[in-house]
């Protein structure tokens, strides 16, 4: 069973600030860090630019 990060994003859908879902650390094509996650609400996918990692 794969880590479960703990990220803030925004949900556009929500209109809030939430805790991802399934959140994932990825890379921008041009090789920054990244989250992608999904809203626990409503399922809509989020994202957040930064390194997960250091984001606390
Ligand atoms: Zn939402």
């Amino acid at each position: 069973m794969a880590e479960e990060l703990k990220i803030q994003g925004y949900c556009v859908k929500c209109k809030e600030k939430r805790q991802m879902k399934n959140a994932k650390k990825v890379s921008l094509p041009n090789g920054r860090p990244a989250a992608q996650g999904v809203c626990p609400e409503c399922g809509t996918k989020m994202f957040r630019i930064g390194d997960p990692a250091k984001a606390k």
